[in-house]
C-alpha cells in the first residue's frame, strides 16, 4: 500500500490525524484487505478509498497450493504489466514464511536457478516487496476465518529474502521494506524474524551488518573453490572466496550474529568428499567456527544440465562435515511440487 498517498488523501479529505494510524494498524496488524472491513471509519470514506486507492500495488493471477497445504505459490502481475512471485511456506505447524521477491528477473545469472535465465527486467519498489508479505496475510486470514484462534495462529511468522533476484543489488528499495516491515506501526515484526539472502555481494553484507544488524543473513555458497564457483555463479568473478571471507570477518566484528551458508547439492559437481574438505577449509578460515552454519539443499532441477545429489551422497557429506567440526544440517526442501522451491521461480 502506497503510505503516502493515503496520507495525502486523508489530509485532502481534511480527516483527523488519528485516521492515519487507525488504517495502517487495520491493513498492516489485521490484515484486513478491503477498506469496506475497516467498519471503524465512516462509511462515505470506506467507499472512496476503495474506489481511489488499491490496498496492493499488484494482481495476483493465479496462486497455487501444494497437497500437503505446506506451502503456496503467487504468480503476481504488477501495475506495469510485468510479473514476479511469492512463495508462502509452513515448515513447522502454526509457523508461516513468506519468501520474497525483490527484483523482476535477476541479473547474477547462477547456473542452477530458473530466475537467474529471466535476467534483470527491473528492481521492485519497496512497496510492491511489502505487499508481498500483505498479500499472504490477507491469504492465511481468508484461508483460516472460521475462528480467531485459528487467525491468531496462522498468520505470517517470519520473512525470507530469498525469491527473485539480488536484494543487495537493490539495497535503496530492500533498506526501506525492512523498515516499514520493522515498524512498531506498521508490520511491527522483530528483525531476528527476517533473514535476508545472498549470492556473495560484500559490498551489501557490511551495508547490512551497520544498519540491521539484528536482521539474520544467509549466503548462497554452494562451492568452496573458486574456478567451480566462477564458472556456476558469476558473482564470484567479483566477489570471489577471499573477499566473501573478509566480508563475513567484517560482518562478524560488527554483529557477532550467526551466519548461514546455503550449500545446494549437485551431483557430481560439489558433492565429493573432497568439495567437504574444501568446504570445512574455508570455513575454518573464517575463523567464526561457531557462527557459521551450512545448511545444505536438495537441487531442485531446473534444466536437464544438472541433477541433485542423491539422499546417501547428501547424508555422507553431511556426516563428514560434522566429523570435521562444522555445524549443518539437511534442509527440508518445502515447494518443489508448486514449482516455488528455491532456484524454481521464473514469473509464470
Ligand atoms: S540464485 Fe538468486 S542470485 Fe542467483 S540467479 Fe537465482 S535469484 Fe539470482
Amino acid at each position: 500500500m502506497n503510505i503516502e498517498k493515503l496520507e495525502a488523501f486523508l489530509i485532502q479529505k481534511d480527516q483527523p490525524k488519528f485516521r492515519l494510524g487507525q488504517i495502517l494498524r487495520a491493513v498492516y496488524q489485521e490484515g484486513m484487505a478491503e477498506f469496506a472491513e475497516i467498519t471503524s471509519l465512516p462509511k462515505n470514506l470506506r467507499d472512496e478509498l476503495n474506489e481511489k486507492l488499491p490496498i496492493l500495488s499488484f494482481v495476483a493471477e493465479k496462486i497455487l497450493e501444494a497437497k500437503n497445504g505446506q506451502s503456496a505459490k503467487a504468480l503476481l502481475k504488477l501495475a506495469d504489466g510485468s510479473h514476479i512471485e511469492t512463495v508462502l511456506i509452513s515448515p513447522k505447524p502454526e509457523m508461516w514464511s513468506v519468501c520474497v521477491s525483490t527484483q523482476v528477473g535477476c541479473p547474477m545469472g547462477c547456473r542452477f536457478c530458473a530466475t537467474g535465465k529471466l535476467g534483470l527486467k527491473r528492481n521492485l519498489t519497496a512497496e510492491e516487496i511489502v505487499d508481498q508479505v500483505l498479500f499472504w496475510k490477507q491469504w492465511l486470514k481468508k484461508k483460516f476465518r472460521n475462528s480467531e484462534l485459528e487467525i491468531r495462529n496462522h498468520d505470517v511468522s517470519n520473512i525470507v529474502y530469498m525469491g527473485m533476484g539480488e536484494p543487495f543489488l537493490n539495497w535503496d528499495n530492500v533498506s526501506e521494506s525492512l523498515k516499514i516491515l520493522i515498524d512498531k506501526n506498521l508490520f511491527g515484526f522483530g528483525s531476528r524474524a527476517i533473514s535476508v539472502s545472498t549470492s556473495g555481494v560484500t559490498e551489501g553484507i557490511e551495508k547490512m551488518a551497520r544498519e540491521f544488524p539484528q536482521v539474520n543473513l544467509a549466503i548462497s555458497l554452494h562451492f568452496a573453490d573458486d574456478a567451480k564457483r566462477s564458472e556456476f555463479m558469476p558473482v564470484n568473478k567479483k566477489d570471489n572466496l577471499e573477499s566473501l571471507r573478509q566480508a563475513l570477518k567484517k560482518y562478524f566484528q560488527i554483529t557477532n550474529r550467526q551466519v548461514f551458508l546455503e550449500y545446494i547439492m549437485l551431483a557430481g559437481i560439489n558433492d565429493s568428499a573432497e568439495d567437504a574438505r574444501k568446504l570445512a577449509g574455508y570455513i575454518r578460515s573464517i575463523e567464526k567456527l561457531q557462527l557459521l552454519h551450512v545448511n545444505l539443499i536438495r537441487y531442485n532441477v531446473t534444466s536437464d544440465e544438472l541433477q541433485p545429489s542423491s539422499r546417501e551422497k547428501t547424508e555422507h557429506f553431511k556426516n563428514m562435515l560434522s566429523e570435521m567440526g562444522i555445524s549443518a544440517t539437511i534442509r527440508k526442501s518445502l515447494g518443489e511440487e508448486i514449482q516455488g522451491a528455491c532456484g524454481q521461480l521464473a514469473g509464470k
